[in-house]
Order: C-alpha cells, then sequence, then structure tokens
C-alpha cells in the first residue's frame, strides 16, 4: 500500500517500476504467451493458483515499490540465476522429483555457490516487494545483504517438493490436457506491531511447479538462514491436502460436489 509518492524500498529513490510477481519468462514457460482461461483455471489447494489472462498484465507485478535502476541493471544477475533454476526445473524437474536431491552444480555448475548466493538476493528481493505492498518495515539489514554487505539476517528460508501439487498438476495435464507447469505465490501472513501498526513478521511462500521457497522474515529477530547452502540439498516432502485425496476432489471432475467459496 502506497500513498503519495512511492520510494524504492531498496535504495529510496522514486520508486517507478512494479517487480513482477513471477517473472515473465517464467510465465510463458509455463502457460505461453496467450489467454489463459478455462474450467481447470481455478485453485485446487488452499493456495492460489495464478490463472492470469496474459503475462502482461497488470494483476501480476507488485505495485510499484522499486525504481527502475534497482528493479533492472542493479538486479539483474540475481534475476538469471532465478532463470538458470526455472530453467533447470522445467528441464530436469522429474530427476530432481524423483531423487529428491537437487544439485546446485547441475543448475549453475563450478560457480554453484556464486549462483546460489545471487539466487538467494533473487527471493529477498521478491520478499522485499512482497513486504513494501503489505506495508511491512524493511529491515535495513536486509538491503545490506542485497548489496552485498552482509550476510543474510531477518529471512529464513527453505525449499521442499510439494507432494500436493505433484498430484493435482499430474491429474490436471493427464486428465484435462493442462500445462504440467504453474507459478505459485502463497498468502501472506503476519503479525501487525501494535503500537506502529506496522507489519513486522510477514510469512509466506513462492514456488516453481512442486518445489517451493517458504519464507519468514522478522523485522525485530536478525536470524537469517537458508536450508539450501550446500551444493547437494535435499528436499524434504510436504502437503497440506492429502496428495491421494486430491484427484478425488478434482472439482473439475465433479462440479456437483462443491458449493461455492
Ligand atoms: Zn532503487
Ligand atoms: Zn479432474
Amino acid at each position: 500500500m502506497t500513498v503519495g509518492n512511492p520510494r524504492c524500498w531498496w535504495c529510496g529513490a522514486a520508486a517507478s517500476s512494479g517487480e513482477h510477481k513471477f517473472k515473465r519468462s517464467d510465465l510463458v514457460r509455463a502457460f505461453g504467451d496467450g489467454a489463459w482461461r478455462g474450467p481447470t483455471a481455478v485453485a485446487h489447494l488452499a493456495d492460489r493458483v495464478l490463472a492470469p489472462q496474459s503475462s502482461r498484465a497488470k494483476g501480476l507485478k507488485f505495485e510499484k515499490s522499486l525504481c527502475h535502476s534497482c528493479n533492472t541493471a542493479r538486479s539483474q544477475a540475481f534475476d538469471r540465476a532465478y532463470d538458470a533454476l526455472a530453467d533447470y526445473i522445467r528441464d530436469s524437474g522429474d530427476y530432481v522429483l524423483s531423487t529428491g536431491i537437487l544439485d546446485w552444480n547441475d543448475v549453475f555448475g563450478d560457480a554453484w555457490q556464486d549462483g546460489m548466493e545471487l539466487l538467494t538476493r533473487y527471493w529477498v528481493k521478491h520478499i522485499g516487494c512482497r513486504l513494501a505492498q503489505v506495508g511491512a518495515a524493511i529491515s535495513p539489514g536486509m538491503i545490506e545483504f542485497l548489496d552485498g554487505s552482509s550476510n543474510l539476517r531477518h529471512v529464513q528460508m527453505g525449499l521442499e517438493i510439494r507432494e500436493d501439487v505433484v498430484a493435482v498438476m499430474g491429474h490436471l495435464a493427464d486428465t484435462h490436457g493442462e500445462s504440467k507447469h504453474s507459478l505459485w505465490l502463497g498468502p501472506a501472513m503476519g503479525h501487525v506491531d501494535r503500537s506502529s501498526g506496522v507489519v513486522v513478521q510477514m510469512t509466506s511462500h513462492t514456488g516453481i511447479n512442486w518445489l517451493r521457497l517458504w519464507y519468514d522474515y522478522d523485522f525485530v529477530d536478525p536470524t537469517g538462514s537458508v536450508s539450501f547452502g550446500d551444493r547437494k540439498v535435499e528436499l524434504p516432502r510436504g502437503w497440506s491436502i492429502d496428495p491421494t485425496s486430491v484427484v478425488a476432489d478434482c472439482r473439475v471432475c465433479r462440479p456437483e460436489g462443491y458449493d461455492d467459496e
């Protein structure tokens, strides 16, 4: 939420650029560049699946919260690292899914540590835009991390495999001819400081297909950590809906069984 002239949360200049909630290249990769509508363009899980009308739709952008320079030149290397991961999941996701191992060397090659650190900054930038959108207090420590002058602080995040998304996307592809690819943006939940009215803690997630990044931001607690700092990342498997019941509950197969939400 911004009132008056929004400021770039990263550098303080006038904000002119709305960071895409999803990178446009991701959307095109997942859905093609056209209009996306259809009976299956609905949320099957508690989380929202994005069913945008076109990849240039304004609803896909966060409100203006970064200046042009921070959103482009300053974060270009972060964006490239993210693209490398998205490409890798598209091309080799089945392997990662079956082994439960994400090897950064397979994504970034010998410079995997640099790649993984740039990717972490991409996600911190994403989180910062999300924080700016809900009017949260953004920790200077987070900005120092983006600038490369500090270790990660105030953000804890991890990667996991979501088995319920595997089940939903597999069913939608096999039975309903939908894309095997999906992008996820979880609902944001947080705490507001009573005296200032400012959001000081936020938990949410984002994902490429079944690969979920969960994160927890805390303005007060300086702890920072990632679950994926080693070269070979063992991905935990989780779900919020029993994967075996997802198909039985498909509301495209059985539309009569559901009340309006
Ligand atoms: Zn800026
Ligand atoms: Zn179905």
